[in-house]
């Protein structure tokens, strides 16, 4: 049986647990994992005895030969996608009909509610995404492969930044070199953040050189066969200040207690707490504004959350990163991030680039 249908069927247990026996899925990336289809716009209806893609005539081509086997639902050009849903569930003897709460608007909801006027519709949370927590070998294969081209395009960019380049073109030169290696394109917009800016964790990449500051942060990862890698590298590009060095050594050190906390069995916020003790214990406790990683698979934040009210328990399977991170306003900002995999008996770092503090140096 393939993965796909695999994993069809245990979302067929999941609903049956939660006493519904058919689901509309309408996140696309849930239809992908659920289906192997890459391409977008498309809903994967599910019930006991039917498995249906609802799609438009630009992906019957694609939708044949990515998921052979499985029942397609083509609409006519000019017809909503909705159209189409009420052939599909007619006939049914329950009228009640499972959606994905937490991933519809207001708006799309009313529609599927118009199109089904005899169903009953009823709000599911996270089905699919609980089996997107735990990743067969076949993935996590894939997440490293990602993080392979992350770090390669890393490697070349450490080899030629220079003084003179700015944020924006050290960002778009890291997507270039991912796709170079294979990505489809970076995970998200590179993060490339010069001296003060590097405090701000969601910084845009501007036309700021790296020449003005001798701090430089990068988080970056690639998409490529459909996972997503995730990094964060702080590097020294001159002389920096002795409070920012113990930035830099507190942020590691609590990295590696989060990492070391890492294993089947441990909650996702005894893990955060791992690595935030340090910092607090450091006197920067508020300056670590964020929870402590995120899950990484078909996108790029998943489940799980990794912070102070997670009660989530962790399995083997699971890929997260390790991103603590402390921000001094107006003076600079350290983050170092990882992806590690929770492994039987503890955790794997999937990825390798150096970040020991002597290794942050750049010489140009
Ligand atoms: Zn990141
Ligand atoms: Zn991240």
């Amino acid at each position: 049986m393939d993965r796909y249908q695999q994993r069809r069927d245990r979302l067929r247990k999941l609903l049956r647990k939660a006493e519904i026996d058919s689901l509309l899925v309408t996140n696309f990336t849930n239809v992908t994992y659920l289906t192997g289809f890459t391409g977008d716009d498309s809903y994967l209806f599910i019930s006991p005895d039917r498995e249906v893609i609802l799609s438009d005539p630009r992906y019957t081509t694609q939708l044949g030969e990515e998921c052979p086997g499985i029942e397609l639902a083509i609409r006519d050009t000019g017809k909503s996608m909705l159209d189409t849903i009420e052939s599909i569930v007619k006939g049914r003897k329950s009228a009640l009909i499972g959606i994905e709460g937490q991933s519809m608007t207001v708006g799309l909801r009313d529609r599927i509610a118009a199109a089904l006027p005899k169903s009953d519709l009823k709000p599911t949370d996270g089905l699919v995404e609980r089996l997107r927590l735990v990743k067969d070998k076949e993935e996590v294969d894939v997440i490293r492969r990602a993080v392979h081209a992350a770090e390669r395009a890393f490697e070349v960019l450490r080899a030629t930044i220079r003084p003179d380049l700015t944020e924006k073109q050290v960002a778009d030169d890291l997507e270039h070199q991912m796709r170079l290696l294979g990505a489809k394109g970076a995970s998200f917009p590179p993060i490339v953040a010069v001296g003060a800016r590097a405090a701000l964790p969601h910084a845009r990449p501007t036309g700021a050189r790296l020449g003005e500051s001798p701090l430089l942060l990068i988080d970056w990862g690639a998409d490529l066969g459909g996972y997503k890698s995730d990094l964060t590298r702080v590097l020294a590009t001159g002389k920096i200040s002795p409070k920012l060095e113990r930035v830099y050594r507190v942020v590691l050190m609590a990295q590696e207690q989060g990492i070391a906390a890492v294993r089947p069995g441990a909650t996702a916020h005894e893990v955060d707490a791992a690595a935030r003790t340090v910092i607090e214990k450091a006197g920067f406790g508020k300056f670590f504004g964020h929870g402590l990683g995120h899950g990484l698979g078909l996108d790029i934040h998943e489940a799980p959350r990794l912070g102070v009210n997670q009660s989530l328990v962790l399995e083997p399977g699971m890929v997260v990163t390790i991103e603590p991170g402390i921000y001094l306003p107006d003076v600079g900002g350290v983050r170092i991030e990882d992806d590690v995999l929770v492994t039987k008996t503890g955790h794997e770092v999937l990825t390798s680039t150096a970040k020991s503090w002597e290794t942050a140096a750049v010489a140009w």
